[in-house]
């Protein structure tokens, strides 16, 4: 595997607005470091401790992305340096992370995710939960996040139709809460759509994204038995 050729691969075909996160799950600092020398500054977990230990341990300028699901009572762990929490799916989560920001004086940015996939097991809420959550009076008093965007992942099938139409879906509802309420609540401010991994990046820029999430093509299959 070849860290910085893949990067490069990937960089050369990536239109300039679109956002590369290197998803560094599972992976030894050193291969991170390699991303990292090859001038990859975006970096994406999913588990908040992981995430933390490879923050004390690396340079200070990378942004970390937090992708996976979050639990509640873990968002303090992370708060102090995270620059964008992805998998947001409830209203309560929201309001811890804004409790947290507050503790350090900062503003963090979050997306909603969205539930686009057909599949149960995928997190995420729905367009109206999403959209009833920015209307309501509660969020408006959270001064400390921010909501810069959504965030989906695809059924995991190879029908490539099907992860087509989902896209499609997500960019709509992106377009949606922009319009309906950007405007409206300064803690909004709708400008990523999250979505496409290593099998379907291409398509999901295709579809409208600006942010992709992209683990195996940079640091090659996952091994979780180690
Ligand atoms: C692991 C993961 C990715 C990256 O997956 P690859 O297929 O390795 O590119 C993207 N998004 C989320 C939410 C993930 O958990």
């Amino acid at each position: 595997m070849n860290i910085k050729e893949n990067l490069n691969h990937i960089k050369s075909i990536l239109p300039e607005h679109v956002t590369l996160v290197a998803v560094s799950k599972t992976k030894p600092v050193s291969d991170l470091m390699e991303a990292y020398n090859a001038g990859q500054r975006i970096f994406g977990e999913n588990k908040i401790q992981e995430m933390a230990e490879k923050h004390e341990e690396m340079p200070k300028d990378i942004e970390w992305h937090m992708i996976g699901h979050v639990q509640r009572n873990k968002v303090k762990y992370m708060a102090e340096f995270v620059s964008l929490i992805h998998g947001v799916d409830n209203f309560k989560l929201l309001k811890e992370i804004n409790k947290q920001a507050k503790k350090h004086n900062r503003t963090i940015d979050c997306l909603l995710q969205i539930k686009i996939a057909s599949e149960d097991s995928k997190f995420g809420m729905s367009f109206d939960e999403a959209s009833e959550i920015i209307q309501s009076k509660a969020f408006s008093e959270l001064q400390h996040i921010k909501v810069t965007g959504v965030m989906g992942m695809a059924t995991f099938t190879d029908d490539m139709n099907q992860v087509e139409k989902e896209f499609t879906v997500l960019k709509t509802y992106f377009d949606k809460l922009k319009i309906c309420h950007t405007e409206r609540s300064q803690n909004t401010e709708f400008r990523i759509t999250s979505m496409g991994m290593s099998g379907d990046y291409e398509l999901a820029i295709d579809c409208g994204s600006n942010m992709i999430r992209v683990g195996s093509s940079i640091f090659g299959e996952r091994n979780y038995n180690n």
